[in-house]
């Protein structure tokens, strides 16, 4: 591992080794100690890096991938930043197929970082050929030696978390860590690094972050797939209206659920009381702490890992917008939006 006062030879080598840093207020009034893997230092901002140079060094190492090659995936999200700087490093073509929900903010950012961006209809079933599944599909026949990532049904999204993430977090906390609080959207994170965790000691609690309008946590306690839980959320990023291969659920002891509201209210509490800007699912993160703190899960001696998954400069007309939350009816009344300094 190389430390900051070392030169690096390109930004890659600072992939990882993020660091964990003590919760000293929002959680202050449950016993135990909390502490967050703030993982918006690495380079790209998200623990989507992680996966990214992983899977890439895979394909290198299996011999598919010379440079020039072509690198697909369907995000327009961190997933898709992170592919799209480690492929201007190596030498590769980068293709990402997204949704024409995308903002013209994360386009415009995935093209300033080199990528070739498919802009795909949005209400098109996953099986029409419009759909950004299909395109990536249809781009992964058409263009020879191109890898697809495809992170909710890629096993090495799960092996890059348990080779990193897990073995960070066990060292960082000299094995004394007793749960771990992480959001579920791949579920590569979370899988990863519990697996990794759980061989080292198997009582560490593993706990899973979910939305309400996902079918993720009615999946891990009924095994059925219930269609009746999946309604539109606001929280991009966890849950999910399929079960992905990514997920090992044998390793993840409960789900818990969070609403966009809270979550959105906690990831700014975050900013306000530790000086952290991280993202959205930071918030579900913390948010389901809060949840299991008033049930009384923790005890003075437990050391707590919540995961912060990204920063938070890539929701700023979301949940770091007055107005956005105004609209969202996320300011509930003038006292609260008082609070907050602004006029309605
Ligand atoms: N938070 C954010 C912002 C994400 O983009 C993701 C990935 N979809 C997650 C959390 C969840 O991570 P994972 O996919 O590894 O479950």
């Amino acid at each position: 591992m190389k430390h900051r006062n070392q030169v690096f030879d390109n930004v890659l080598d600072l992939v990882g080794n993020t660091p964990l840093i003590k919760l000293n207020k929002i959680a202050s009034k449950f016993k135990g100690n909390f502490y967050a893997k703030v993982e918006s230092f690495n380079p790209g901002h998200s623990s989507k890096d992680r996966i990214a140079l992983y899977i890439i060094e895979q394909a290198e190492k299996k011999g598919i991938l010379s440079p020039g090659d072509t690198i697909i995936e369907t995000t327009s999200g961190n997933t898709g930043f992170s592919i799209a700087m480690v492929s201007i490093i190596k030498g590769y073509d980068c293709v990402l197929a997204v949704s024409s929900k995308s903002s013209a903010d994360k386009i415009d950012m995935l093209k300033t970082m080199g990528a070739k961006v498919y802009v795909c209809p949005a209400h098109v079933s996953a099986d029409d050929p419009r759909s950004y599944y299909q395109v990536a599909k249809r781009l992964h026949d058409e263009i020879k030696g191109s890898v697809y990532i495809n992170q909710y049904f890629n096993e090495l999204n799960i092996d890059a978390h348990y080779k990193s993430t897990g073995p960070e977090i066990w060292k960082q906390t000299e094995g004394k860590i007793t749960h771990l609080i992480a959001c579920s959207g791949t579920g590569g994170t979370i899988s990863g690094t519990a697996k990794y965790l759980k061989e080292q000691n198997s009582n560490i609690k593993i706990i899973g972050v979910d939305a309400y309008g996902s079918v993720i946590k009615k999946y891990h306690e009924t095994k059925e797939f219930d269609e009746k839980e999946i309604y539109p959320y606001r929280i991009e990023g966890l849950g999910k209206n399929l079960i992905p291969t990514a997920t090992d659920f044998d390793v993840i002891d409960e789900f818990v659920k969070v609403t966009d509201e809270e979550s959105a209210h906690t990831a700014r509490e975050i900013a306000k009381t530790e000086g952290l800007f991280v993202g959205y699912t930071s918030g579900a993160a913390m948010q389901a702490i809060k949840q299991l703190g008033a049930q009384g899960e923790f005890k003075k001696s437990d050391n707590v890992v919540v995961i912060f998954p990204d920063h938070g400069s890539r929701y700023m007309s979301k949940v770091y917008s007055d107005k956005w939350m105004n609209e969202q009816g996320f300011f509930d009344s003038i006292n609260e939006a008082s609070a907050q300094n602004i006029q309605y």
